[in-house]
C-alpha cells in the first residue's frame, strides 16, 4: 500500500482521489459506519436529514475542480431577509438586496482575493461596526438607513441583512470571525448563488467515494496512533504503507499528533420539522428560500424548506423544514430539544404561517460543528508533519467544504512530491 487516509470526509476522500489520480494504491479508513462525516446524513421515515443544514456556493473553484458539479445538480437559493414591524412580516427578497448592495456587491466580485487578504484584519463585528466590509464604509452603502421594501428594518444594513448573511455564511453569531473570512465569503455570495446538492450535501462525499477504486473506503476502522510508515487500528490490526494522512477533524487529529494545533468550535444546532405541503402561503418566488432571521437576539439564524430544494428530502405530501441555532446555549436536562418550542414559535414568524402542529421529527447538534477562525487567521496551515507523514481538514484552511476540499488536495500535493511524482503546478505545495 502506498499511501493510507484516516477518515473519509470531504479532506479525506480529495487527498485520496488525487493520489489515486497519480497511479498510486491508496485505502481510505473510515471510523464510523458511514462516510462523509460532518456531510454525511440519515434517512428516517422518508425524511433525508443531513448533519446539519449546509450552505454552499457555486463560485467556489475548489467545488468545481474535483466534483463532478452538473451531476450534484446544485439548487439556487434565494436568500430572504424576514422582517417584523408592527405586526406587518415583510420579506426582501435577494434580488432586492442585491440591487441596493449593488455596487458594492459588484466592486468586491470585481476584486481579486489577493487585494482583499492585504486589508486590515479585524473581527467582522468590529468591521461591520467600523468602516464596514465591501471594501466601502458602511455608511457609503446605498441600503444604508434606506427603509427595507417599504418598512424600516431595525438600524442599519449592519444590523440587518448583512448582519443577518454574515452569520449564516460564517456559522458564527457573534461574529468574532476574522473579517478576511468574511469578505471572501461575502465575494464568493457576490459572484455566485448559495445552493444545496438536490441530494443533499452527502452527495459530495458519496460522489468523490464512487470516484475512487471499488473497496477504497473502509468503514467501521478506527485508527488508534499513526507513523510514517504506517498506521494501527482498534480492531484491524497494523497496515503499513509509504505515506499517511490524517484526515479526521482537529480533536481526533490532535489525539493521533499530540501537539498538533486546535482550534475553538463554533457548535450549530438543527431541528428538523415536518410540515404541510406546502408549509405556508405559497410564495411569489419559484426558488427555495433561505429565511434569515434579522432580529439581533434571536434564537434562530435561519430557515429553509428543504422539500423546496428537492422533493427528494420529504415523503409525498410533506414538506421538511430545516432551522439552524447557532451558539453555545444553554439547554436544561432535555437537551438540545428541550429549545424546540421556543424554535418553533419562531417558525411561525419566520414561514408565515401557523407551526403549532408541524411534527417535530429530529435534532442534530454538534458542539464541534465548525473551527473558529478568530483574527489573524491562518489560511494555509501547514499539512506536511514529516516526510511521510501529514495532515489534513477544514481545521488547516477555513470552516467549510471549501476549506477541506483545499487542504486534501495541498496533503496529496505534498504525498506526491515526497514520493516523487509529478505534482499539479496548480496544487500549490505550501507544506
Ligand atoms: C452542522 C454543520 C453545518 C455546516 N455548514 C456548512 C456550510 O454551510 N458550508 C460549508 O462549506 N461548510 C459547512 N460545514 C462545514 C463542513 O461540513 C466541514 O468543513 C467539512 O465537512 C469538513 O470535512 P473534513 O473532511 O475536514 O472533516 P470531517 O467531515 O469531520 O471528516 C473527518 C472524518 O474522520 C473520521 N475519523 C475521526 N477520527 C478517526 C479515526 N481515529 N480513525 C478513522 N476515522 C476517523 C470521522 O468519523 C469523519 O468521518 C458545516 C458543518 C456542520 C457540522
Amino acid at each position: 500500500m502506498d499511501a493510507v487516509v484516516v477518515g473519509s470526509g470531504l479532506a479525506g476522500l480529495a487527498a485520496a482521489r488525487r493520489i489515486a489520480d497519480a497511479g498510486l494504491s491508496v485505502t481510505v479508513l473510515e471510523a464510523a459506519e458511514r462516510i462523509g462525516g460532518r456531510m454525511a446524513a440519515r434517512q428516517r421515515d422518508g425524511f433525508r436529514l443531513d448533519h446539519g443544514a449546509h450552505l454552499l456556493n457555486n463560485a467556489v473553484p475548489e467545488l468545481n475542480d474535483l466534483l463532478d458539479v452538473p451531476r450534484l445538480t446544485l439548487r439556487p437559493l434565494t436568500v430572504d431577509v424576514v422582517a417584523h414591524r408592527q405586526g406587518y412580516r415583510n420579506r426582501a427578497g435577494d434580488a432586492w438586496n442585491r440591487a441596493r448592495l449593488g455596487a458594492a456587491l459588484a466592486r468586491l466580485a470585481a476584486t481579486p482575493a489577493e487585494r482583499l487578504m492585504e486589508r486590515p484584519e479585524r473581527t467582522t463585528a468590529q468591521a461591520l461596526a467600523g468602516k464596514g466590509l465591501l471594501g466601502l464604509p458602511l455608511a457609503g452603502l446605498p441600503l444604508a438607513g434606506l427603509p427595507l421594501a417599504g418598512l424600516p428594518l431595525a438600524g442599519t444594513p449592519s444590523e440587518g441583512f448583512l448582519r443577518a448573511l454574515l452569520v449564516a455564511l460564517l456559522g458564527d453569531p457573534a461574529l468574532g470571525t476574522s473579517s478576511r473570512v468574511a469578505d471572501l465569503a461575502l465575494r464568493d455570495y457576490a459572484r455566485g448563488r448559495l445552493c444545496l446538492p438536490a441530494q443533499g450535501v452527502a452527495a459530495l462525499p458519496r460522489q468523490l467515494a464512487e470516484s475512487l477504486p471499488p473497496g477504497t473506503v473502509q468503514v467501521g476502522v478506527r485508527v488508534t496512533s499513526v507513523s510514517a510508515d504506517g498506521v494501527e487500528t482498534e480492531r484491524h490490526g497494523r497496515i503499513g504503507c509509504r505515506a499517511v494522512v490524517i484526515a479526521t477533524d482537529a480533536r481526533a487529529a490532535g489525539d493521533l499528533l499530540p501537539g498538533l494545533h486546535q482550534p475553538g468550535y463554533h457548535p450549530v444546532t438543527t431541528y428538523y420539522h415536518a410540515a404541510p405541503e406546502p408549509p405556508g402561503p405559497e410564495s411569489p418566488c419559484p426558488e427555495p428560500q433561505l429565511l434569515l432571521d434579522p432580529e439581533r437576539d434571536s434564537l434562530v439564524a435561519h430557515s429553509l424548506v428543504l422539500s423546496a430544494v428537492d422533493r427528494s428530502y420529504a415523503p409525498a405530501g410533506a414538506s421538511l423544514v430545516a432551522t439552524t441555532v447557532l451558539g453555545r446555549r444553554s439547554f436544561d436536562a432535555g437537551g438540545p430539544a428541550s429549545l424546540e418550542p421556543a424554535v418553533r414559535r419562531r417558525l411561525s414568524a419566520l414561514h408565515g404561517a401557523d407551526s403549532s402542529g408541524w411534527e417535530f421529527l429530529a435534532v442534530r447538534h454538534l458542539p464541534d460543528a465548525l473551527p473558529t477562525m478568530p483574527p489573524p487567521h491562518q489560511f494555509r496551515r501547514p499539512v506536511r508533519v514529516l516526510h511521510g507523514l501529514y495532515v489534513c481538514g477544514d481545521h488547516r484552511e477555513t470552516s467549510s467544504a471549501e476549506g477541506a476540499l483545499a487542504s486534501g488536495r495541498r496533503a496529496a500535493a505534498a504525498v506526491l512530491h515526497d514520493l516523487g511524482l509529478p505534482i499539479d503546478p496548480g496544487a500549490e505545495l505550501a507544506a
